[in-house]
């Protein structure tokens, strides 16, 4: 890199990898942490400082499930006192009394709240929580009542596409500010499930139009956002908004990724916070600086128009499926094997039609893929 790179905004905290629910789609990785793995208060206190040194002017407060930390109150005061905007992601299940309101009181200026279905069942299958719609809505009942801002985030698909207008329903009827119907991204967990979780396209083409159709009514009441999928898409998607360009995350135990999946790409090794500083992870780290701008780009990416609007798409997902993470994203049409990208589509529709099982899912839980020694 000849130039040093400018400084991060967004970080994302999964400050634990326990989770009361077992979503099928969940973003972290197969490998999940146990709590003895993770940061003490004073450490993410420290990392939270360093980041606010560094430029970083927001934390998505994530896991697993964040309200697990006893002391999530005390890290929400630390970086209310350093002037960082606090946005906390929960599944909104099993949160104590007193503590939402606590929350509001340490600095908190957001909550956003996962629905895994508009409809109760849905809810409770998906996540494997019995009772888990109904313990949602409570809490965000009390987030209201402790004046948080609210988004409801919708992650959809095949088993809940076509409650994309209950979920509109659902998030207006709770006061959200915000609506985020985002389809699943098929890393992860998502891609171990891939085919029992793959819409057919029939129906994201009547959610796209529904959605629309929303978006226009609800101007000024509730602002929608919509993610689509990446394997129905003409172009990638910014993913990360650019590797290493202006965001970054941190697991449970300090290890800092440019996104969610970077560990699947198997010749990059990351750094721990601790060790080294936030700063010279940033600035200096290999794993940072090798997909950083577009010096790093193959054709057709290296002479694209596009570079440096969706830079290149998502180093992961060209990893899983063109075995090269520094090929082009083949979820963009100028990919060579972006018609693998339909095929897998059609291989998920036949997968899915063998008759489901008790468990049709491989629900997200520790030890059904073990952490290595
Ligand atoms: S996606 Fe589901 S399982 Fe994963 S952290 Fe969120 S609520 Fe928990
Ligand atoms: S060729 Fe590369 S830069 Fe161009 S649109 Fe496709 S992924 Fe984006």
């Amino acid at each position: 890199m000849s130039e040093p790179p400018l400084p991060p905004i967004g970080m994302l905290a999964e400050l634990t990898h326990r989770c009361p629910l077992q979503c099928p789609y969940c973003s972290n990785p197969l490998e999940l942490l146990k709590a003895n793995r993770e940061l003490d208060t004073q450490s993410w206190l420290d990392l939270f400082s360093q980041a606010a040194d560094l430029g970083v002017l927001q934390v998505h407060l994530s896991g697993g499930e964040p309200t697990l930390r006893r002391d999530l109150e005390q890290l929400i005061a630390g970086l209310s006192a350093r002037g960082v905007y606090t946005n906390l992601i929960t599944a909104g299940v099993g949160i104590a009394d007193g503590r939402i309101e606590a929350f509001a009181e340490a600095g908190l200026d957001h909550l956003q709240l996962s629905f895994q279905g508009a409809r109760p069942a849905t809810t409770e299958r998906i996540g494997n929580h019995r009772g888990s719609h109904e313990k949602k809505l409570e809490t965000s009942r009390r987030a209201r009542a402790a004046g948080l801002p609210l988004t409801i985030n919708a992650p959809i698909h095949r088993h809940n596409i076509e409650e994309v207008p209950e979920f509109i329903d659902l998030a207006l009827s709770l006061g959200a500010e915000r609506l985020e119907i985002a389809n699943v991204q098929y890393a992860g967990w998502a891609l171990t499930n891939r085919d029992q979780l793959m819409p057919e396209r029939a129906a994201v083409d009547r959610q796209a139009e529904i959605v629309e159709a929303a978006r226009e009514r609800l101007t000024g009441v509730m602002n929608i956002d919509f993610v689509t999928p990446d394997y129905f898409a003409i172009y990638p998607k910014p993913c990360m908004g650019g590797w290493a360009r202006d965001a970054f995350m941190v697991t449970p135990d300090g290890t800092v990724l440019p996104c969610h999946a970077a560990q699947t790409i198997p010749s990059l090794s990351f750094e721990r916070f601790g060790p080294r500083s936030l700063a010279a992870i940033w600035t200096d780290s290999p794993a940072f600086n090798a997909f950083r701008g577009t010096d790093w780009m193959q054709e057709p990416c290296r002479n694209c128009e596009r570079r440096e609007i969706d830079w290149g798409g998502c180093r992961c997902q060209a990893m899983a499926i063109a075995g090269d993470a520094a090929a082009t994203d083949p979820a963009c049409e100028k990919s060579p094997i972006h018609a693998r990208m339909a095929m897998l589509i059609d291989e998920a529709q036949r997968a899915a039609t063998v008759p489901s099982k008790d468990e049709p899912f491989v629900y997200r839980r520790i030890g059904v893929v073990t952490e290595p020694a």
